[in-house]
């Protein structure tokens, strides 16, 4: 197979590279580097079967040769990252998903969104499933991203309902584990930094607030058994297992071993309250569920940490 991942050289979409080529298959990743890493993908270059194509996705991407799918990964992910590209997540989530699925459907290749829990909001009803419309505020600084995904998820729709082609998408849940930016602003990154520099923990508002973190290795198999289904509506892919920010704090200090203070920032605007993922959509489609627990995928991430802050 060939398979076309932009946004390849990012977090997830790395790992997805190195997934399909130790598939055997031919990956093309296109990425414009704007919150993506060189280092990421470097492994691959070597490889004959792996293409890097420094291409900003938000302008038309012609090929050559045949595809059999298109993996759409490309938008800046972090909250500090899309406040500061707001524009530029607008365009990779409108004009990027209009120029991913034209390439998808000049090639008659299958279309693999990466859409977001964000599509939820600041939700209200808890946990999540997928018939669930949301609770977004599109003028709010997060609704660069939010609104989006959501006119990503439409124009995905629509390309399955007028052109008859294979889509699916992914409602994608926190996640983490290696190659995440030690500077992406996210919780997790955020956290074990701080703990490893010996520097306070910061906790936005009082931590009451709730995520469930899926470690990558667990999205990724998620996301390769959708791609291979036909199934077009919306699947959630997360792990259900729910933490405080307070208390996710205090278990990257106990695992670091690191002596900071946890100190209180003000919460950031419209930062949902809970998210938990109901995977029930995904159980029975997929057969999946996360199998690596939030200990064992904390400790091979600090592990990379470590090892990236030896080397910086
Ligand atoms: P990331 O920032 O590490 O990766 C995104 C990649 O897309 C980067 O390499 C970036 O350079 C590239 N990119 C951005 N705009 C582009 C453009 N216009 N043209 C070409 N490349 C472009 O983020 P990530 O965490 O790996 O997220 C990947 C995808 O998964 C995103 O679409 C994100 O919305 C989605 N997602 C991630 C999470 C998560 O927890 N990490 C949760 C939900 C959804
Ligand atoms: N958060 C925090 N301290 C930080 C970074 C984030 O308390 O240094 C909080 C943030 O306000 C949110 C939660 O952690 O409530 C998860 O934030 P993240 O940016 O990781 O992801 P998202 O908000 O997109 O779920």
């Amino acid at each position: 197979m060939r398979i076309v991942i932009t946004g390849g050289a990012g977090f997830i979409g790395s790992h997805l590279c190195e997934r399909f080529l130790l598939e055997g298959h031919e990956v093309v990743c296109v990425d414009n580097f704007i919150t993506g890493t060189y280092s990421n993908i470097e492994t691959f270059l070597d490889s004959p079967r792996f293409t890097l194509l420094t291409h900003d996705i938000s302008k038309p991407l012609y090929l050559d040769g045949p595809v059999d799918a298109v993996l759409h990964f490309a938008s800046p992910a972090s909250p500090i990252d899309y406040l500061r590209y707001p524009i530029q997540t607008l365009k990779v989530g409108s004009l990027g998903t209009h120029n991913a699925l034209g390439l998808a459907r000049a090639k008659g290749a299958r279309f693999l969104l990466a859409s977001t829990s964000e599509v939820y909001g600041d939700p209200q009803v808890h946990p999540q499933s997928e018939n669930y419309w949301g609770h977004v505020n599109p003028i709010g600084v997060r609704g660069v991203y939010d609104e989006a995904k959501r006119f990503a998820e439409a124009l995905t729709m629509a390309y399955h309902r007028c052109h008859g082609l294979r889509t699916h998408i992914a409602r994608i849940f926190n996640t983490y584990g290696p190659r995440m930016r030690l500077d992406d602003g996210r919780a997790l990154p955020n956290f074990m930094g701080q703990a490893l520099r010996q520097e306070p923990i910061t906790v936005y508002g009082d931590g009451s607030q709730t995520r469930s973190f899926c470690y990558i290795d667990d999205l990724v198999e998620g996301i390769v058994r959708l791609l291979w289904t036909d199934y077009p509506e919306p699947v959630n892919l997360g792990n259900p297992e729910e933490i405080t920010i307070l208390d996710f704090a205090r278990e990257i200090l106990e695992l670091t071993g690191g002596k900071s203070q946890i100190v209180f920032r003000p919460l950031p605007q419209d930062d949902p309250r809970v998210r938990r993922p109901d995977i029930s959509r995904a159980r029975e489609l997929l057969g999946w569920e996360p199998k690596i627990s939030r200990r064992e995928g904390l400790r091979r991430t600090l592990e990379y940490f470590r090892r990236m802050m030896r080397l910086s």
